[in-house]
């Protein structure tokens, strides 16, 4: 795509229009939450059909508390029946914090001279990663602040050096991206660098408060950033994870422009975005946020249930910014992905610092659990661990497209992934209370295989992981 390099403006008119505050604001006004209607939505859900953005305008206006508990108990069935227990578990390695724009809400941002500046070097990277490998990480996300310093070349770089990293039996497997726009050759060169997906969040679909707290640098420019996965596209990354920064704009406002993002992507390119991301705004170092669209604890949760049944085969993912019992309770409206032992502060996970400095970090986290931790409690409430990466290794793209649509595709290739993942974890990592209760949750698993072929095939495969055979799948 071609844009001005002094101004960044997007000329190409087909992409400008795809968000339209007076449609969204319209549709928002119009739709009537009737009882009757509600519950033919969740039905259309739970019958495995998207749902337009006037049907998802009418959950986000419905306020009934009873209709709000069918919504989010139509959420939890469409959940556990489409996409059973599993969890995918990931971690977030902060690679800079160098930045040049100016986000009022981040403590990043240019004009925060509190912040203290670190990128790390290549020796300082791999030790992040030893350390992550060493805790049974295999996915992560690397970050990075937008500066020239952190152009396509050094990003890809990194990636390399991410995965080049081996300790043990410990290996990254997957390499995430979430970093500033980039124009299309830029894509390119992260993409041959071997990504999974690359992330950018709009953080407000709303242009005036975009323009509000977008006060300086590149990320002024709302067309550029909105348009910033299109280009991907065109660089042939086809994974693709959007995400809203919740606390700036109407909250209700936001949903629909994510929807209507998924909707632009699912007509233009045939395939939805992989991921959507709903961070709300916290603590960061020499910030002040204004209240005004703050979101409350209820309507975040709500905000998830209605996500799910809006977008039910789009990847929801919850961070280590939401406190525990939070994350506990969303969990079981539909996020398929969360981190564990996250740490963000630069080279904290090598440094082992056991409180948060927000001088020298993005934002205040709200779950600073370890890895184990976070396993145990999914392994104690029924959930399955996963670690897998199969799908984009073997280039089955449009993996959650298949988890909802295809018969029998989770039970062939999700479950039996997401056993052997944590059974490597077990072997590997995991103290003895979590082997046992790992093994207890593998068994059971196990033995709802009724198709005895296939059973016989994936213990064969347990079996050759617990004498040491590493990264078997389906
Ligand atoms: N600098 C790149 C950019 O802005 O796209 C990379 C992303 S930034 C390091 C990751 C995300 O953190 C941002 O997109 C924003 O949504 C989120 N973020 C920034 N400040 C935050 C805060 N105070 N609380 C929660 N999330 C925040
Ligand atoms: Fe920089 Fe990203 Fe923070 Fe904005 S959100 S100040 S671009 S790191």
């Amino acid at each position: 795509m071609i844009y001005d390099p002094q101004t960044y403006a997007i000329p190409d008119e087909a992409m400008q229009p795809f968000i339209s505050e007076k449609e969204i604001w319209e549709m928002l006004e119009q739709a009537d939450a009737d009882t009757n209607k509600v519950r033919a939505i969740i039905a259309k859900s739970l019958n495995k059909q998207r749902l337009t953005m006037q049907e998802t305008a009418v959950l986000l206006n419905t306020t009934d508390p009873g209709l709000i508990a069918e919504i989010k108990e139509g959420a939890r069935t469409l959940k556990e029946q489409v996409y059973g227990n599993r969890i995918v578990l990931f971690a977030p390695l902060y690679v800079g914090n160098l930045c040049t724009n100016n986000c009022s809400y981040c403590g990043f941002r240019t004009s925060n001279h509190a912040q203290r500046r670190t990128t790390l070097s290549e020796e300082e990277l791999v030790s992040e990663v030893r350390m992550l490998e060493d805790s049974g990480q295999k996915r992560l996300i690397l970050v990075y602040g937008e500066h020239p310093k952190y152009n396509a070349d050094f990003i890809a770089d990194s990636v390399r050096t991410v995965y080049k990293v081996k300790k043990g039996n410990g290996e990254i497997r997957r390499v995430n991206i979430n970093a500033a726009p980039m124009d299309t050759d830029g894509f390119r060169t992260v993409k041959e660098a071997g990504i999974g997906t690359y992330q950018v969040f709009q953080e407000t679909y709303h242009r005036e408060a975009y323009a509000k707290v977008h006060q300086g640098g590149m990320k002024r420019n709302y067309d550029y950033r909105l348009t910033a996965l299109d280009r991907a596209q065109e660089a042939g990354i086809d994974d693709v994870g959007i995400g809203a920064l919740f606390g700036l704009y109407d909250w209700r406002f936001e949903v629909m422009g994510l929807i209507r993002h998924v909707n632009h992507f699912e007509s233009v390119y045939n395939v939805g975005p992989h991921t959507i991301s709903f961070p709300r705004i916290k603590k960061a170092s020499n910030v002040n946020v204004d209240p005004e669209y703050l979101v409350s604890d209820e309507e975040f949760t709500r905000m998830v249930a209605i996500l799910r049944l809006a977008v039910p085969y789009t990847g929801l993912i919850l961070t280590a910014r939401e406190p525990a019992h939070i994350r506990k309770e969303v969990l079981k409206y539909g996020v398929s992905q969360i981190d564990g032992g996250t740490r963000i502060e630069l080279k904290a996970y090598s440094g082992n610092k056991p409180q948060q400095d927000l001088d020298a970090e993005q934002f205040e986290i709200n779950d600073s659990r370890t890895l184990n931790e976070v396993m145990d409690e999914l392994i104690d409430t029924g959930y399955s661990p996963s670690f897998c990466t199969a799908c984009y290794r073997v280039g089955r793209t449009g993996e959650h497209f298949m988890e909802f649509s295809v018969p029998g595709f989770i039970k062939r290739y999700c479950t039996p992934n997401a056993m052997l993942t944590l059974a490597e974890y077990l072997e590997d990592y995991a103290p003895a209370d979590t082997r046992e209760a790992g093994y207890k949750l593998i068994d059971k698993q196990l033995k709802e295989y009724d198709d005895e072929r296939f059973k016989s095939m994936l213990s064969d495969r347990l079996e050759r992981v617990k004498t040491g055979e590493r990264d078997l799948y389906f």
